[in-house]
C-alpha cells in the first residue's frame, strides 16, 4: 500500500534530495570537463593529418583490389581495401601506447634523415653466395635455361600471341558481356586465345648470365581454383608444363575448391588425364583458399612448394631462380616478379623490376616502388630484391621449412590476411622473403571475385583474418593502429589463436618492432586519424521553485 504523505512532508523531502542531487550533479560536470579538455588535448596532439583511405567507396569495390593489384599508381598505399565503417565505437588506446609511438615516430624521422632508402641490414648477397657448396662452384653451375616446350606447335599469328593484347569488335562486346561476371575478366577473349600462346621474354637481357646449380631441388606446384574459368586454368597448366625443365616438375596439383561450373568437374578429369603430372583433387566442401593449399601441401612429393593462382602464365625461365635461391638457403622464400596481364585485353605487360611488397596500416598489401636512392643500391638488376610482404598467389617455398614456420592459421576464411602472415611470420622468424626479377609470372588481376564468401560478406571476412593475423604478430603500438584504421574491429573476438601465438613463441621469433626497423625501415609509421568520437554530457542547470532542472546529453 502506498503511505500517503502530507504536502509539507513533500516539499521537506524534495529539498533535502535537492542539495544532495545538485552535489553529486556538480562534480559529475567537473569530472566530465576535464575529461573532455584532457581528451581533446590527446587527440589534437597525436592526430595526423587524413589519410588517404577511401572508406565511402561501395562495397564491391572496396572489397577486392586483389592481393596487388600493381595497375594501380605505384608507390602509393591502393587504399580501396575493405576499412569498415566507423559505427561511432569509442576507441581507447592503450594508455602508453601514444607516447611510445610519438618516441618511435621522431627515432624513425631521425634514422630516415640519415639513411634514406637503406634496403634493409640483412645479410649481404657475398654472404648469401658463401652459403652455395665448394665443389658446385663454379663447375657444376650452367646458364639459366630458355626452356619452353609447348604440346603442339604453335600458331604465332594467333590471337594473344607473343603475349599481345586482343581488341574485340564492336560486334563482339554483347558476348564479352555475357560472360564478363564469371570470372570479373575478359573470358571471351581468354577463350580465344591458346591454351599454349607464346610470350615475349621481357626479362631484364642480364638474366640470360644468371648461374643456376646443376643440382636442383624438385617442386610441386599447387594450384587451388574455384569457378575459375575453362581457358585460364588450362593456359596456367600449360605454362607450368612447357616452360618448367621436366626434372625440375615433380607434379601439378590442383585443387578444385567445391566448384560449381560443370566444365570443372568430369571435363577437367578427363583433360588432365593426357597429363600424368596433374592431379586433379575435388573438395567435398568450400575450403576457402588457405586450407584448399594445406590439402595439397599434405598430398606433395616434392620438397620445394610452389603455389600459383588459376589464371596465370609462366614465362620461360621462371622456375629455375627460385629454386636456386631455395637451395642456396632453405630459409629464402621467393616469389616472381608478378606481371600484369590485362583483364580485358589479356595482354602480358610487364610490371616494375623494383616494386616490392608492402602493407597499410589498416593491414592490407601494397606495393611499394623504391626511390632512386634505393634502386641505386641494388647490387643488379638481376639481384633478388628483399620485400617486406608478399603478394600472396605466387612464391615458392622449402616444404619443411613452411611446415617448421605453421604453414597458414586455418582459422583464415576464404581469402586474404594469409599472405601478411606468411610474410611477417618468415622476416620475424629467421628467413627472408625476395623477389626475383629473372623469374616472371603473369597474373590476371581484376577487381572483385566470382566465389562466395561467409555470410556473403568479403569485407567481414577479410577483417577476421587480419584481426587473426595481428592479434598474433603485430605488436603494440601498431596494434592499436590497426585498431585505429578499422574502428570496426574494435572488442571483436579472433576466436582461439592460442596455437598461433605458440609458434611465435617456441621459434622464438623477434619483435613486429624489428621486422619495421629491419625490413623496412622506409616505411612511414602510422598516424592516428580518429577524431573525438563518443558521448559529451551538456548539463543544463534551471534553478526554478527550489529545484535544479536538467541535464542533456549529446551523442556525436
Ligand atoms: N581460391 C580458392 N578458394 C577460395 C578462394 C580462392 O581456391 O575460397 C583460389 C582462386 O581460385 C585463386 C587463388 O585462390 O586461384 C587466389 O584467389 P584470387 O585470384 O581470387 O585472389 P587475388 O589474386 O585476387 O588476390
Ligand atoms: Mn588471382
Amino acid at each position: 500500500m502506498i503511505k500517503a504523505t502530507t504536502k509539507e512532508e513533500r516539499t521537506t523531502h524534495r529539498k533535502g534530495n535537492g542539495v544532495t542531487v545538485r552535489k553529486v550533479l556538480v562534480l559529475i560536470l567537473i569530472i566530465s570537463l576535464v575529461w573532455f579538455i584532457l581528451d581533446f588535448l590527446v587527440i589534437n596532439f597525436y592526430n595526423g593529418q587524413e589519410d588517404d583511405y577511401n572508406i565511402n567507396l561501395p562495397l564491391d569495390e572496396r572489397a577486392f583490389s586483389s592481393r596487388g593489384n600493381n595497375s594501380i599508381p605505384l608507390g602509393k598505399n591502393n587504399g580501396n581495401m575493405p576499412l569498415g565503417k566507423n559505427n561511432g565505437a569509442r576507441i581507447v588506446p592503450d594508455k602508453d601506447v601514444k607516447p611510445k609511438l610519438a618516441r618511435l615516430l621522431n627515432k624513425r624521422n631521425q634514422q630516415n634523415n640519415t639513411k634514406t632508402g637503406n634496403l634493409t641490414n640483412v645479410e649481404s648477397e657475398k654472404d648469401r653466395a658463401a652459403g652455395i657448396p665448394e665443389e658446385e662452384n663454379p663447375k657444376g653451375f650452367h646458364f639459366v635455361r630458355y626452356y619452353d616446350k609447348p604440346t603442339k606447335p604453335r600458331n604465332e599469328s594467333g590471337p594473344g600471341e607473343r603475349g599481345f593484347p586482343y581488341k574485340t569488335r564492336k560486334e563482339e562486346q554483347k558476348l564479352v558481356d555475357q560472360q564478363w561476371n564469371n570470372n570479373y575478366f575478359n573470358e571471351y577473349v581468354s577463350d580465344l586465345i591458346s591454351v599454349e600462346r607464346s610470350l615475349t621474354d621481357i626479362r631484364p637481357s642480364a638474366c640470360k648470365d644468371l648461374k643456376i646449380s646443376n643440382v636442383l631441388p624438385k617442386t610441386s606446384v599447387i594450384i587451388c581454383f574455384c569457378e575459375e574459368s575453362w581457358s585460364t586454368l588450362l593456359r596456367s597448366v600449360h605454362s607450368v608444363m612447357s616452360r618448367s625443365p621436366p626434372e625440375l616438375l615433380e607434379e601439378i596439383i590442383l585443387i578444385d575448391d567445391f566448384s560449381q561450373r560443370e566444365h570443372l568437374k568430369e571435363p577437367l578429369d578427363k583433360y588432365m588425364a593426357q597429363f600424368p603430372i596433374v592431379k586433379v583433387v575435388h573438395l567435398k566442401e568450400r575450403h576457402g583458399l588457405v586450407r584448399a593449399r594445406i590439402v595439397g601441401v599434405g598430398m606433395s612429393k616434392a620438397s620445394v612448394l610452389t603455389f600459383l593462382d588459376s589464371h596465370i602464365e609462366c614465362s620461360v625461365g621462371w622456375l629455375e631462380p627460385l629454386l636456386q635461391r631455395i637451395k642456396e638457403d632453405k630459409r629464402n622464400v621467393v616469389c616472381p616478379i608478378i606481371d600484369a596481364i590485362d583483364s580485358t585485353t589479356l595482354r602480358y605487360g610487364q610490371t616494375s623490376n623494383t616494386m616490392v611488397g608492402s602493407f597499410t596500416w589498416s593491414f592490407t598489401f601494397t606495393w611499394y616502388n623504391f626511390n632512386a636512392d634505393q634502386v641505386a643500391r641494388l647490387p643488379s638488376v638481376t639481384s633478388p630484391i628483399k620485400s617486406p610482404t608478399m603478394a600472396g598467389g605466387l612464391f615458392s617455398i622449402d616444404k619443411d621449412y613452411f611446415k617448421e614456420l605453421g604453414m597458414y592459421d586455418e582459422g583464415f576464411e576464404v581469402w586474404g590476411a594469409e599472405n601478411l602472415e606468411l610474410s611477417f611470420k618468415i622476416w620475424m622468424c629467421g628467413g627472408q622473403l625476395e623477389i626475383l626479377p629473372c623469374s616472371r609470372v603473369g597474373h590476371i588481376f581484376r577487381k572483385r571475385q566470382p566465389y562466395s564468401f561467409p555470410d556473403n560478406d568479403n569485407v567481414k571476412t577479410f577483417h577476421h583474418n587480419t584481426l587473426r593475423l595481428v592479434e598474433v604478430w603485430v605488436d603494440e603500438p601498431y596494434k592499436t593502429a590497426f585498431f585505429d584504421h578499422v574502428p570496426d574491429m574494435y572488442g571483436v573476438d579472433p576466436g582461439d589463436v592460442s596455437e598461433r601465438k605458440a609458434i611465435r613463441q617456441m621459434l622464438q621469433c623477434k619483435s613486429f618492432q624489428w621486422f619495421l626497423d629491419n625490413v623496412c625501415p622506409w616505411k612511414e609509421l602510422p598516424v592516428f586519424t580518429y577524431r573525438a568520437k563518443g558521448t559529451v554530457w551538456i548539463y543544463i542547470y534551471i534553478y526554478r521553485q527550489n529545484k535544479f532542472h536538467l541535464f542533456w546529453l549529446l551523442d556525436f
